[in-house]
């Protein structure tokens, strides 16, 4: 077993996901990337994280669904070693009108957004306690702070992952484990690609900086909050959006 860190990287088959991955890998960390549908998306990260030099798995799990979240947390040890770094990032967002709102929509978004940002942290947490060391970074967004019409769910969901983590924050402080979160604004994912044309022109009007952010620019703030640099920094939420919320 290597002597590197040991992040998981949650929904690292593509997006926000993928570019944290790559970037911990770049940095000497072994990394698991978890992913829900996207196999092959899934193993050409871990080929490009195992060109650092560096060792990398795919990992299977729906995070919305506890047991599969228990069976990762196990292979990730089984395969890494252990666990230092947790990074909760997958998520859907699947914007409707209150009115128009399905129940099954509602209950994946939850499960998805919110029990699986618990569900890891739980699993995470067991295996940090006994290193009396750790980090967790939860993905959040800055749909969290502003009100976007259509987003009721998407914005509850991603305002629980900022209690979450100020609450876990002071929980998990006297075991060493360090809990913050990122609050993208638009970054340029499969997620806003699948954004109507007009809503995109018109989102980009509001962001002073001018364009959609990197996901190279989240991952090194991810980056940053998972490593020693950060070691006096818990519980925060920090927005990352081109000045979208000011
Ligand atoms: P994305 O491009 O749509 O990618 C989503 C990732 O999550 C994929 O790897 C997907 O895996 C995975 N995933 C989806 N459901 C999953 C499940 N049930 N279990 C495990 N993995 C699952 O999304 P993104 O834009 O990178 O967003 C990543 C995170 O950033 C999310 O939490 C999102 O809310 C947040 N965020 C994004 C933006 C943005 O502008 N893009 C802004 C603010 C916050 P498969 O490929 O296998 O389906």
């Amino acid at each position: 077993m290597s002597e590197n860190k040991v992040a998981l990287v949650t929904g690292a088959s593509r997006g926000i996901g993928r570019g944290v991955a790559l970037k911990l890998g770049s940095l000497g960390y072994d990394v698991a990337v978890n992913y829900n549908s996207n196999e092959e998306e899934a193993n050409k990260v871990v080929d490009a994280i195992k060109a650092y030099g560096v060792n990398a798995i795919a990992v299977k799990a729906n995070v919305g669904e506890r047991g599969d979240v228990n069976a990762m947390f196990r292979t990730v040890v089984k395969e890494l070693g252990r666990i230092d770094v947790l990074v909760n990032n997958a998520g859907v967002v699947d914007d409707a009108f209150l009115l128009m709102l399905s129940p099954d929509s509602l209950d994946r978004s939850l499960n998805i957004n919110v029990k699986g940002y618990f569900y890891c942290a739980q699993a995470a947490t067991l295996k940090m306690f006994k290193a009396k060391k750790g980090v967790i970074v939860n993905v959040s967004s800055v749909s969290s702070k502003m009100a976007l019409p259509g987003q009721s769910v998407y914005a509850a969901t991603k305002g629980a992952v900022n209690s979450m983590t100020a609450t876990l924050a002071t929980e998990l402080a006297p075991y060493g484990i360090r809990v913050n979160a990122v609050a993208p604004g638009f970054i340029a994912t499969d997620m806003v690609a699948k954004l109507p044309e007009d809503k995109k022109a018109e989102y980009l009007t509001q962001v002073p900086l001018g364009r959609f952010g990197e996901v190279e620019e989240v991952a090194n703030l991810v980056a940053f909050l998972a490593s020693d640099d950060a070691s006096y920094i818990t519980g925060q939420t920090i927005v990352i959006d081109g000045g979208l919320s000011l």
